[in-house]
């Protein structure tokens, strides 16, 4: 393998550009075995924590419950970094849109999405998705790398920066929700994905607790267990089409785990119950998927599942080979669901006017020489072949 295909397909570790190195994405444990690293005591780690986490600071001397000596000995060998903003666009219906640059020149979007009683942050966990869904926007992008924990969590502060809500407000807040709706597949980088959630959902901190964060899954079946009992965080699965015929021409992922395994693994997804339920994620793609037979069926594969129906009116984007289902179509659609006992709201395109709705994301990836992309596909079909044995 040669360097720059193991640089394009690492995450980097997260360093300032003067050698300090980045508090931001460690563990409470990793925080503490830093602090005794350098001969401080463990609850400097607890400290610190509340700094970064709870009160947003990314000053060490402005740390006033530390002592000057110690707030300079962190200084000199810690920074706690954000991403760079590259563009931040506001749409007229208020949703924002931060293009964030990474240390080593990646870009990847997260999208704040205002409601009148919340405010849900999508966020990414990969430059790129290799899962090339047809009618997705970042799937025409190639996977440049997975995002480091780090990069995962800053997002969420970056957002809390914007929003001005250091320390956050306990009710009313204008980050309330996070999905893992944004670039990439969440579950192809599990463990940054993990390391990075379990930061957001502690309590001394960023504090958005398990209840308001939902994963949305392509359908990787091996991960989905693990997901539910180490996050036990919503999830959200994109269905998208009730027959393996279609799902494999559209999501290619079924090919490698098609329906039944999936149904399966979201019968089984641990914590489901009525009143925690799945969502399964549906785009209106027009005359493709939305029939009342499709409908019919789609009722029919879900029989059993405590699930809820999000219908998406499909996204376009510059090339797209799909239109969006007509409203009639969508209704119709809804209806079919609906009478059959579940909930299926229409979701409403947000953003659409600075390209925020969903499956419209995208970055400029770096581009590779076709060496490369080879490599690429040799290791993800390496780790698809891990996932499956
Ligand atoms: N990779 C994960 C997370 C991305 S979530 C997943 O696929 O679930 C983004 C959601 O938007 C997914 O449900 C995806 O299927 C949907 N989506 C993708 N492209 C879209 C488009 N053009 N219009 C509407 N929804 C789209
Ligand atoms: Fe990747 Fe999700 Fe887009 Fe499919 S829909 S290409 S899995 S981001």
């Amino acid at each position: 393998m040669n360097a720059l295909s193991i640089a394009a397909l690492s995450p980097l570790p997260h360093t300032h550009a003067d050698g300090r190195k980045n508090l931001v994405g460690l563990s409470r444990e990793e925080l503490e075995a830093e602090m005794l690293g350098i001969g401080l005591e463990k609850f400097r780690a607890r400290q610190l924590w509340h700094w970064i986490y709870h009160r947003g600071v990314t000053d060490f001397a402005v740390m006033s419950t530390l002592a000057k000596p110690v707030r300079e000995t962190l200084a000199e060998r810690y920074a706690v970094l954000r991403p760079t903003v590259v563009r931040d666009l506001k749409s007229a219906d208020g949703t924002r849109k931060w293009l964030l640059r990474m240390p080593d020149g990646q870009e990847v979007e997260s999208v704040h999405i205002p409601e009148e009683d919340r405010g849900t942050l999508c966020v990414s966990s990969q430059v790129g998705c290799t899962l090339t869904c047809r009618f997705c926007h970042t799937g025409t992008q190639r996977l440049v790398r997975n995002l480091t924990a780090a990069e995962i969590v800053a997002q969420v502060m970056l957002a809390r920066d914007a929003l001005g809500e250091w320390p956050a407000p306990p009710d009313g807040r204008m980050l309330s929700n996070v999905v893992m709706m944004g670039m990439g597949e969440p579950l192809y980088n599990y463990e940054n994905v993990a390391k990075a959630l379990k930061i957001v959902m502690d309590g001394d901190g960023i504090s958005i607790s398990k209840r308001r964060i939902t994963l949305s899954t392509s359908g990787v079946v091996p991960m989905m267990k693990r997901c539910g009992e180490e996050l036990n965080v919503n999830l959200a699965v994109s269905l998208h089409a009730v027959t393996d015929e279609l799902r494999s021409i559209i999501m290619p992922i079924n090919r490698k785990y098609p329906l039944k395994q999936l149904i399966d693994a979201c019968r089984n997804y641990p914590g489901v119950n009525n009143a925690r339920r799945i969502t399964f994620e549906y785009v209106m793609l027009k005359g493709i998927n939305d029939s009342p037979a499709d409908a019919r069926a789609l009722v029919n594969l879900l029989k059993g599942i405590p699930a809820k129906i999000n219908l998406i009116p499909f996204n376009p984007w510059p090339g797209a080979p799909y239109e969006r289902s007509t409203d009639k179509a969508i209704q119709v659609f809804g209806d079919i669901v609906n009478n059959a006992g579940y909930a299926s709201p229409v979701r409403t395109p947000r953003g659409e006017d600075i390209m925020a709705a969903c499956g419209q994301l995208k970055s400029d990836s770096l581009r590779l020489t076709a060496a490369q992309r080879a490599e690429i596909d040799r290791v993800i079909a390496e780790k698809d072949a891990e996932l499956a044995g």
